[in-house]
């Protein structure tokens, strides 16, 4: 099946093919049709199956094709809500990678950052909001957004709008939304409040349930190692002497901190490449090469940067650090252990990162293997920087945004 047996319009299709998407996973390959023919859709899948694309693809289609205001005078026609200003910022790339040959507008909004850029862009006209639930309602009551012109509607995670207990947001947004549109509902598990909500706000809906990808990771050996955060890089190059290890990705957090992993592995003899969203395409494209073709034994990757990576056959994933939201770990160790070849998957774990790690061990449902014996243990348990986690988190958060506003991805293309 490719993407165009899916009666995906060219301008779409050159877009894909941009990305270097050749098939669609199964729950584009499913819900595509359906939300094409203006179907009402539930949608059981977690982060990582494709979902976005499986929503956001017949969403510009479907917009696309209709005769609708232009400029400042267009409406919000697709309002899709998520959990997290992450996850909002993902899709909210998916679109403009997507769209990248249509004339449609996007915009995402998000809090904890000044609403007035986000104003701007509203003001400028928009036709797809991606949005979480609280800045949301914020822009709504001061009469900044207006949703009555809503034809498609996409609540995306709504297990974890409810854990996070942002229900009654929700809600609010669907009291406000007519009647006559069309709703897909995504969820990677259904509790009864999720069922009750699905059957009050979606009509006739068509079904489509993709194994959690929890499942899929099953096949991974995860090993973790505790050690203290400045003698990573010793217990990184102790394990990659480790001539086992055919090809290793290796997850750092920061662009800064893949720069400085390559340059900690050089001197203790280890080659390796980072890829990063500071090197040109075609420094990414040539290291990537190297690494597929088994030139290049050790490739560090941002999240961003390894996004769409697909490589068979790669034997380890090392996360370095661990990811702030535990999908992403889920995400990284999926590129092991491909076409049922077995992978392994080994995370290092200092002491700030515990928390991270529980999120992780949560969403898995299972423990880590850890691997007590080696040369660089915890040491030091008590925090390195003596900000209050909400404090770092926040911050990271701004530095995101700051990000993607840099890369004028809150600018309307
Ligand atoms: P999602 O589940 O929407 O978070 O997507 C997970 C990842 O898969 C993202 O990095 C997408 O860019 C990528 N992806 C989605 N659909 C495809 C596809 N058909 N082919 C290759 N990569 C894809």
């Amino acid at each position: 099946m490719q993407f165009k047996n899916l009666n995906i319009i060219p301008t779409i299709l050159k877009a894909l093919e941009k990305k270097n998407y050749e098939v669609p996973t199964p729950i584009q390959e499913e819900a595509i049709p359906f939300i094409l023919n203006g179907r009402d859709l539930l949608g059981c899948a977690q982060t990582g199956t494709g979902k976005t694309a499986a929503f956001a693809i017949p969403t510009l289609q479907l917009l696309n094709a209709e005769k609708a205001p232009q400029g400042a005078q267009r409406n919000i026609r697709a309002l899709v809500i998520t959990p997290t200003r992450e996850l909002a910022l993902q899709i909210y790339e998916s679109f403009c990678d997507y769209g990248k040959y249509t004339k449609l507008k996007y915009c995402v909004i998000f809090g904890g950052v000044s609403q007035k850029p986000q104003e701007e862009i509203l003001k400028r006209g928009v036709d797809i909001l991606v949005a979480t639930p609280g800045r949301l309602n914020d822009l709504v009551n001061q009469k900044l957004i207006n949703l009555k012109h809503i034809k498609i509607f996409i609540l995306d995670e709504a297990d974890r709008m409810l854990d996070m207990g942002f229900i009654n947001d929700v809600k609010k947004v669907i009291s406000i939304i007519p009647d006559r549109k069309q709703t897909l509902l995504f969820s990677a598990t259904m509790p009864p409040d999720i069922e009750r909500l699905a059957n009050t706000i979606l009509k006739n809906p068509a079904k489509v349930a993709i194994t959690p990808i929890s499942s899929t990771v099953d096949t991974i050996e995860q090993y973790l190692y505790y050690v203290d955060k400045n003698r990573k890089k010793d217990l990184l190059a102790h394990i990659l002497n480790d001539k086992i290890i055919e090809s290793a990705l290796v997850f750092s957090r920061t662009k800064h901190g893949a720069d400085r992993i390559v340059r900690q592995l050089s001197k203790a003899n280890i080659t390796a490449q980072a890829i990063h969203g500071d090197k040109s395409q075609g420094a990414r494209q040539t290291a990537l090469n190297k690494f597929k073709d088994k030139k290049l034994r050790v490739l560090i990757a941002t999240d961003i940067a390894a996004r769409g990576i697909d490589i068979d056959e790669l034997s380890h994933v090392i996360n370095y650090d661990l990811p702030e939201m535990p999908e992403t770990y889920v995400h990284r160790i999926g590129r092991t252990g491909r076409a049922g070849l077995g992978g392994v998957a080994i995370s290092f774990c200092d002491f700030d990162e515990k928390e991270q790690l529980a999120d992780i061990e949560k969403l898995i449902g299972k423990h880590l293997i850890e691997i007590e014996n080696h040369p660089f243990p915890l040491i030091n348990n008590f925090p390195a920087v003596k900000i209050h986690r909400q404090g770092i988190r926040q911050h990271r958060r701004s530095l995101l945004y700051k990000e993607a506003h840099s890369k004028k991805l809150l600018l309307l293309r």
